[in-house]
């Protein structure tokens, strides 16, 4: 049983995270593609280009940090499920407000508790 939540509610919001989890994991391949390390090659890509293609990598990098800490969110609502601890927030306790689940499936806390 996971705290205060229906198991309608509950199957809804696990649903949703899964919907992200794979939507995630789309973008995320993109991603790496993204901060393969720059093609050195001087004939390939002109000096103004490659610039570019350096800048693009490191707005690349930063995405990727988002996507692995958004990652483990998912993982760890995933995971709060199975063992039947979602809902709860992981720093005072109390039970997270349904609308507050339903906007961001993966807050492990509740809205007063947010970093
Ligand atoms: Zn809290």
């Amino acid at each position: 049983m996971n705290g205060h939540l229906t198991a309608d509610q509950l199957g809804d919001l696990r649903a949703e995270l899964e919907r992200q989890l794979a939507r995630l994991q789309r973008s995320m391949k993109f991603t790496e593609e993204a901060v393969r390390p720059v093609e050195l090659d001087q004939t390939a890509v002109g000096r103004l280009s490659r610039m570019d293609s350096i800048q693009n990598q490191s707005l690349s990098r930063e995405l990727q940090d988002r996507e692995v800490a958004r990652l483990s969110q998912i993982h760890g609502a995933l995971s709060r499920i199975d063992r039947g601890a979602y809902g709860t927030c992981v720093e005072c306790g109390e039970p997270i407000v349904f609308e507050r689940l339903f906007v961001f499936p993966e807050a492990p806390e509740c809205a007063a508790c947010i970093p």
